[in-house]
């Protein structure tokens, strides 16, 4: 353990995952004195074996590293503000083509020591927090298997029905990809808003096809953990919503009834839903359709919809144990609690999916978490970041159908122009536009403690 210096400006962590040790991280480098707060190697998550930090529980890549990619803007936009994530990520890599890999070892250890080595952090390890009594200022980042006693304090914090403990969520498709030649707008019944649904419409040759890949698809492998999720009925896999029988699927979410074809107003044989996911309608989600297949098996088997031919996927569908917060209307973009703002929340839990985007709220919520114990203003990244795109579907998300978000160019604020030369110019417009931004404040956000 370090000694920890005399310094009025003072924040605690609790979890040293990779949102706790980059918000440390972050903190430390804005003059603030943290005291870092782990339970292991005393207590572990069911997905956690080592007891380094930083720990990387499932796979070891962090995804694309091109800049036209969004995680791998993320990645650029987090090294360019010292990430040790991103540090550590360098310093471990492994050759992976296009894709950031590292030797996870390597990379937790590398965290690890700077960490503790720190003049300004101070770690207590073995220590399971389980009350956020209190006024310290506090970063919780705990992440999506937070250990039970402080999953309950959180929820009596927030309230029970804005923490969720699964995360069962349908595949999102970028807006621009879909075949509007076959896919139209219209709600149930004429209910509502006619523009916050597409529907896609299937002949019984089509839906046959399509239920045969369905019910034949290859499914991710479920860790032993969470094998009890299933039970769920509400967040049932649509694959295994469609192995109960041919029919099943066109009484629940294929049902066309209420949603004649515009060309000749009779109903189609099948239709699946897409729901508006934001404002700009930039992305849509397939209603009902959270699932546990592959990602390459998403691809090909929802392709198969008619209207998603060329679909292009912000996310897939995914079905996990994962505690998370209904974050829109709760957590500010700077992370804090809305009701109580010296405690931050960052990481999984938050609401963003995947370990980049983790540490990228841990970034913004260490330096605000820092900021509050100088007494100065929160910094809000804008959306034009991939930092901020984050923040943003965090605090300002869709609360109704609120999932995790994985970084992807549908959240990030419009480009104010039109960008000619298809999908690959407009990221590249997009990465310049976010870059030059960081460039921009990266000076002025640390100015006042280096
Ligand atoms: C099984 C599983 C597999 C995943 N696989 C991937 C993947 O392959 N790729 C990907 O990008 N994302 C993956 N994720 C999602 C996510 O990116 C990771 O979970 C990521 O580690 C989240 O970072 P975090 O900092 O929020 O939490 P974590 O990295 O989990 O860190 C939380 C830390 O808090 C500690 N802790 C918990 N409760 C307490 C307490 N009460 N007191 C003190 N310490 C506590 C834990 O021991 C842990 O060290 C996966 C998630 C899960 C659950």
């Amino acid at each position: 353990m370090n000694e920890l210096p005399e310094n009025k400006s003072h924040i605690r962590i609790i979890g040293a995952g990779l949102a706790g040790c980059e918000a440390a991280w972050q903190a430390a480098r804005c003059g603030v004195s943290v005291s870092l707060y782990e339970m292991k190697p005393k207590k572990r998550t069911p997905a956690h074996h080592q007891d380094g930090y930083a720990e990387l529980v499932c796979s070891n890549s962090l995804r694309s590293n091109e800049i036209y990619n969004a995680v791998g803007l993320l990645k650029e936009e987090l090294r360019m503000l010292d990430s040790i994530v991103m540090e550590a990520a360098y310093q471990s890599r492994v050759p992976a083509g296009s894709a950031l890999a590292v030797d996870r070892d390597r990379f937790s250890a590398y965290i690890t020591e700077k960490i503790k080595s720190h003049p300004l952090i101070t770690v207590y390890e073995g220590e399971e927090i389980s009350s956020l009594c209190g006024d310290e200022i506090t970063v919780v980042a705990t992440g999506p298997l937070t250990s039970p006693a402080l999953s309950k304090e959180i929820a009596g914090l927030i309230g029970d029905k804005s923490l969720y403990f699964y995360d069962a969520a349908a595949p999102i498709v970028d807006a621009e990809s879909i075949n509007y030649d076959t896919a139209f707008f219209a709600s149930r019944y004429g209910k509502g808003e006619a523009t916050d649904y597409l529907n896609c419409p299937f002949t019984k040759e089509e839906y046959d096809a399509f239920y045969q890949a369905l019910i034949t698809a290859e499914t991710a492998e479920m860790h032993e953990f969470e094998k009890d999720l299933t039970v769920f009925e509400g967040c049932m896999p649509v694959e295994v919503m469609a192995k109960r029988g041919y029919q099943t699927l066109l009484f629940g979410p294929m049902k066309p009834v209420g949603l004649p074809l515009p060309s000749t107003e009779k109903e189609a044989y099948a239709i699946v839903q897409l729901r508006r996911e934001n404002n700009q309608g930039s992305m849509y989600n397939l209603v009902g359709f959270q699932t546990h297949l592959t990602f390459p098996e998403q691809r090909r088997v929802f392709r198969m919809i008619p209207g998603l031919e060329n679909a292009e996927f912000h996310r897939y569908g995914v079905m996990h144990r994962n505690t998370y917060i209904n974050s829109p209307g709760v957590l500010s973009s700077d992370y804090s609690l809305i009701s109580a703002p010296h405690i931050f929340f960052a990481g999984q839990m938050t609401g963003v999916e995947g370990y980049v985007e983790s540490a990228s709220s841990g970034l913004v919520a260490g330096i605000n978490a820092a900021r509050r114990a100088k007494g100065e203003e929160p910094y809000i990244f804008t959306s034009e970041t991939m930092i901020g795109a984050l923040a943003n579907h965090v605090g300002f998300g869709n609360s109704a159908n609120f999932q995790p978000m994985n970084a992807n160019f549908g959240i990030v604020a419009p480009l104010e122009k039109r960008v000619k030369g298809g999908k690959k110019a407009r990221n590249d417009a997009y990465a310049v536009r976010a870059i030059s931004h960081i460039s921009y404040i990266k000076d002025r956000l640390f100015s006042s403690a280096e």
